[in-house]
């Protein structure tokens, strides 16, 4: 690191992920110095804000500069956060009902910076308004796909949270009122049951066990069935499918997972003509899984968009994020740098 850096304040973009914790030191401007990922700290860890102070303290331990060079902590959690601040609850890390700018004055008190919090979807969305896709514009409509789907809004260039923390949450839209099988939130017939890893890959098991007759690459993923096709032996686990494999079988015109990936997409060029209607964003950018697909599904996407979406919404580009596993840690540091040197000066 060079020694220079204390000339400025050093701002920091943490993206705490269900696994991962992404923590990326600033200078101002977004420009990033130095990254480090650590495990998200659990329960049996000391928790998830601890595990962070641990890594700070260690690097500014061996930084040229100290606690008074550091302006502030932005922070992207997977979860709610309401207007204020208070992370109201996270699905699948140990944060529920905590008030970070609290927590870190406790853990690590001779920081005394200020600590700004929102969901990471949105702050995905603001790295890319920052740094990525998105930039120049500031009204953003970003959508990831992965084992979920979530959105981050943006309004005017200020993240739009709704009361409770819960906007964005595009991935329970009903698009399917006939589904018999239950969503993970326990309605039916959301869009994350087709459109997020889990839900493409269940449906082409579906339809590989519906349909014994047609030949596909993907049926050496079936239970019991080894890569070679030979049956496995008891005790051993076939391959786990994911998007990835779906999107290469399709490419190769497989039938099946052809078939999956177009009902995705439409139903997802269908939720993004439903969300432009109500958010009427500059640019439509998608993130996740679906970056790894290829021009073969965004194309279809945005056919289905353009054929069903409000005719003066058909003009609004859709693009593919460009920070990809950066994006929450970049808009972290927005957030704080916002804070600290004004929207207009950062
Ligand atoms: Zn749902």
């Amino acid at each position: 690191m060079q020694a220079d850096l204390s000339a400025d304040l050093i701002t920091i973009g943490i993206d705490i992920g269900g696994s991962k914790t992404k923590i990326g030191l600033f200078k101002r401007g977004g420009q990033m110095v130095a990254k480090h990922v650590i495990p998200t700290g659990t329960k049996e860890t000391g928790g998830v804000l601890q595990a962070i102070a641990d890594k700070l303290h260690e690097v500014i331990e061996r930084s040229p500069f100290g606690p008074a060079d550091i302006g502030g902590i932005g922070l992207g959690v997977p979860g709610a956060v309401a207007k204020g601040g208070v992370v109201v609850e996270c699905a699948n890390i140990d944060m529920k009902e905590v008030y970070p700018p609290e927590e870190f004055k406790r853990i690590m008190p001779e920081l005394e910076v200020p600590v700004r919090v929102c969901n990471n979807a949105n702050a995905a969305a603001l790295g890319e308004m920052f740094k990525g896709a998105g930039k120049g514009r500031e009204d953003i409509l970003l959508i990831r796909i992965g084992s979920g789907v979530g959105a981050g809004i943006i309004a005017n260039g200020k993240i739009v949270t709704g009361f409770h923390g819960l906007s964005g949450e595009i991935g329970h839209i009903c698009v399917n009122p006939d589904e018999k099988t239950p969503c993970g939130c326990g309605r039916y017939g959301c869009l994350e049951q087709y459109v997020a890893e889990p839900g493409m890959v269940r449906a082409v098991q579906r339809l590989l066990r519906e349909h014994p007759e047609i030949p596909s690459p993907l049926r050496v993923f079936r239970e019991g069935i080894s890569e070679s096709g030979a049956e496995v032996p008891a005790g051993l686990i076939p391959p786990r499918m994911k998007a990835k494999d779906i999107f290469n079988a399709a490419y190769n015109g497989d039938e099946i997972a052809d078939f999956v990936v177009n009902q995705a997409s439409d139903m997802l060029g269908n939720a993004l003509a439903f969300a432009a209607s109500v958010t009427a964003p500059e640019v439509i950018l998608l993130g996740g899984d679906l970056s790894r697909a290829g021009s073969m599904m965004i194309d279809r996407v945005k056919a289905t968009y353009q054929r069903m979406v409000y005719p003066q919404l058909t003009g609004i580009p859709i693009r593919l994020t460009a920070l990809a596993g950066d994006a929450g840690m970049v808009g972290a540091d927005y957030l704080i740098e916002e804070q600290i040197y004004g929207s207009d000066r950062v």
